[in-house]
């Protein structure tokens, strides 16, 4: 019994094939190039047998890239799969699933439609969500499809979390609120601090974890008792923390005043921040946290900058977050950076010993690779190192619903 696991980006397909029972991956892969007619597109597929293998292949939309990996997959002489019934539900992960979809769904004509409608609020991201969707549906018909939002883990949030003060008309016919994303990564790593956490004798409900996942895109999340009560993305990906080239927080009027500045429009300002900003804008020189943490010690001024205001935004967060929850017994550092970079965790710490966060110098800076405390014994906030596996969390949650579907129905008693 194996799940597929899709995400499809805007020019990308990302997929595993994940044992349902063992959780293996059994293979994963990325087509890239999908729909850019001035690269060549490619598909690299790693599986136990054949190791990292490269085919060259145009693509010229998702429902292409789909045929070609559904094939590849299918194929029995490169001994993924032998028969495609071993596939018994693919998992796709979409961006944004608004107030509506706050659980995995399994995807039918309607919940197709209810996505579609969702991308007002994110049009670059459930579109392609939803071409991955549409090329399963017609390669695959008999398999059943989940879909596994990111904004879901966050459908807690209370309405004083997630309302922002603006004429309340807008969040009634807009849905301009607080969303968050992330979701699914929040949510896998939360699952191990809690087990981590219980094994000291703090249980789930009485619980105050803030998950810090720090990628290309970075966000945190505050989860008291189990459940998400503030998260630091918003209405799209862009508010929060600082990252690779996302702004992060701004007072919004700094948007208005530039628009008049560069007489710029809406894409103009759009594009600022989405793909002009974060480390590569305060840098100067790139938007990948190993430039600028190697070019900050070699003293570029700012790049030393940019990782400055990249810590000391988290840090705030930090502090934020403890007041939110009333208190806080760990800190998850998760995502490329966050599990990769000593100093930035080192950096965020620095200066939390107040609320009890002690970080264990030499175990910051040796332990990699699996989820560990690297905070001191003395220290009363756990600092835990936690890698994220966002497809198993997919899959896992792909397996509920499918569970769900072949469990008998309930009886139904007369009054
Ligand atoms: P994505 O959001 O695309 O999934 P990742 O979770 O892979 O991104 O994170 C990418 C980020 O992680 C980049 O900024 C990269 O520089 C950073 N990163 C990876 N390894 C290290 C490292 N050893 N030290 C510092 N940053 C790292």
């Amino acid at each position: 019994m194996k799940i597929l696991v899709l995400n499809s980006g805007s020019s990308s397909l990302k997929y595993q094939l994940i044992d349902a029972e063992t959780e293996e991956v059994v293979a994963k892969g990325l087509a890239e190039c999908v729909g850019v007619a001035q690269r060549q597109g490619r598909i690299i597929q790693e599986t136990k047998r054949d190791g990292k293998v490269v085919f060259d292949a145009e693509m010229d939309c998702h429902d292409e890239a789909m045929t070609r990996v559904f094939a590849l997959l299918t194929d029995p002489s490169k001994g993924v799969v032998q028969r495609v019934e071993e596939i018994v539900a693919i998992g796709h992960r979409v961006v944004h699933g608004g107030e509506k979809f706050v659980q995995p769904t399994l995807i039918t004509d309607e919940v197709l439609a209810g996505v579609e409608k969702m991308s007002q609020l994110a049009p670059l991201h459930n579109p392609p969500n939803l071409d991955g969707i549409r090329a399963c549906l017609r390669l695959m018909p008999g398999i059943p499809q989940v879909a596994v939002f990111d904004t879901a883990f966050h459908a807690t949030i209370p309405d004083y979390a997630y309302m922002y003060a603006l004429p309340y008309d807008y969040y009634t016919a807009f849905g301009v609120r607080r969303y968050g994303f992330h979701g699914t990564s929040h949510q896998y790593v939360t699952g191990i601090a809690l087990e981590m956490l219980a094994k000291d004798g703090i249980e789930r409900e009485a619980s105050r974890i803030v998950t810090t996942h720090l990628g290309n895109g970075c966000s945190m999340a505050a989860v008291k008792g189990g459940r998400v009560v503030d998260t630091s993305m918003g209405l799209t990906p862009v508010e929060g923390l600082v990252m690779g080239t996302r702004s992060g927080d701004l007072d919004p009027a700094i948007l208005v005043y530039l628009a008049r500045r560069l007489e710029a429009s809406v894409s103009d300002i759009d594009r600022i921040i989405n793909k002009e900003s974060g480390l590569q804008g305060l840098s100067g020189l790139s938007s990948d946290m190993r430039d600028v943490e190697e070019a900050a010690a070699k003293g570029h001024a700012r790049s030393e900058l940019a990782l400055a205001v990249f810590c000391y935004r988290i840090r705030k967060y930090v502090g934020a977050y403890a007041a939110a929850m009333g208190g806080l017994d760990a800190i998850v550092f998760t995502a490329g950076i966050g599990e990769n970079s000593p100093v930035v965790r080192e950096r965020v710490c620095r200066g939390l010993g107040f609320l009890g966060v002690e970080l264990d110098a030499k175990k910051n800076e040796t332990e990699r690779g699996h989820a560990v405390n690297l905070a001191t014994p003395a220290s009363r906030v756990r600092v835990l190192l936690i890698p994220t596996n966002e497809e198993r969390m997919i899959a896992r949650e792909t397996m509920r619903v499918i569970a769900g579907l072949s469990a008998p129905a309930p009886r139904v008693t007369e009054p």
